[in-house]
């Protein structure tokens, strides 16, 4: 059968945070028709394509000419001409450990057309924003952020963002100079792990947001009215933290169901 993929896109970069979280950008041969911050695009690579070392064999067998493809959220600038995304090993998955074996120069595919619906276009400007995630959950948001948020306006801006251990806090450095350089900016990184040498919370990201302690130290009262949060990551906390939410008076935004919080399930 003929093949309906060609690879469009080169790898330009991959930097390897921890053997587990990677980012890698992404140079597509065509000009793309732009995206907005928030946005994932379908990536992929065949089942030929070698898998990183550290990987566990594939779960099931995998065709060698099939395309595996998976969306993933952009990290970039929406105005780059390269694509940046912020991954994730899944040691048994079909597409990451093969994401993980790539280098500089390496072709791949790009779906033409970005997509998504977890972006800030019907946010009201006035609104507060609550910037929720777990692990490489926090890609979208740092595209939202380098794209060019509106500063002036009264608002508040707070990235939490929920990882096991310290070296798991990914964009870190990033995110603490923007803390500096913007007073309604607030960065709250929570592990989920305890350890000796870790000055900041530890808990369960929603727990630890949406305490009155944290609420306090932030400013904020949890109300739908002022704040729109967005929820992205690991579904379990997305529940957790919608249930929560729902008892202030939020409501998921569904289809044509207004409401203040947005979600985006990674699995
Ligand atoms: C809209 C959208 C955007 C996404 N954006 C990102 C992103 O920016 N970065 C990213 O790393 N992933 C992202 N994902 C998840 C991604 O699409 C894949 O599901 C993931 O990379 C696993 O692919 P795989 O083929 O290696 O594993 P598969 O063989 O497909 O196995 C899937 C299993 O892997 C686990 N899993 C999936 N995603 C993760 C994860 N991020 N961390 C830990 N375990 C996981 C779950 O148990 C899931 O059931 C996104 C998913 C969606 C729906």
């Amino acid at each position: 059968m003929a093949k309906t993929f060609e690879y469009n896109a080169t790898v330009v970069s991959t930097l390897m945070l921890t053997d587990y979280l990677m980012v890698m950008s992404v140079r597509p041969d065509a000009t793309m028709g732009g995206f907005v911050p928030g946005q994932y695009a379908t990536i992929g690579l065949t089942g030929d394509a070698p898998r990183a070392q550290l990987s566990k064999p594939d779960k099931q067998p995998v065709d060698p000419a099939q395309l595996i493809r998976r969306p993933y959220s952009i990290s970039s600038n929406a105005t780059s001409d390269e694509i940046e995304f912020y991954l994730a090993l899944v040691e048994d998955g079909a597409l990451t450990p093969r994401l993980f074996a790539l280098q500089t120069g390496d072709r791949m595919y790009m779906a033409p057309k970005i997509v998504g619906k977890f972006t800030l276009e019907e946010v009201a400007d006035h609104k507060n924003l609550i910037l929720l995630s777990t692990g490489t959950g926090l890609a979208p948001y740092m595209s939202m952020l380098r794209t060019g948020v509106d500063w002036s306006k009264n608002r508040k801006i707070i990235v939490a963002h929920g990882v096991r251990h310290e070296e798991d806090l990914g964009y870190r450095e990033e995110l603490e100079a923007l803390e500096k350089a913007q007073s309604n900016f607030f960065y709250l990184p929570v592990l989920s792990r305890q350890s000796s040498s870790w000055k900041g919370k530890t808990g369960y990201i929603q727990n630890v947001l949406f305490e009155k302690e944290t609420l306090d130290q932030i400013g904020l009262s949890l109300s739908p009215e002022k704040d729109e949060v967005f929820i992205c990551g690991n579904p379990s906390m997305i529940q957790a933290a919608i249930e929560t939410l729902q008892s202030k008076g939020f409501a998921v935004i569904k289809g044509r169901n207004p409401g203040q919080i947005h979600i985006e399930e990674y699995w």
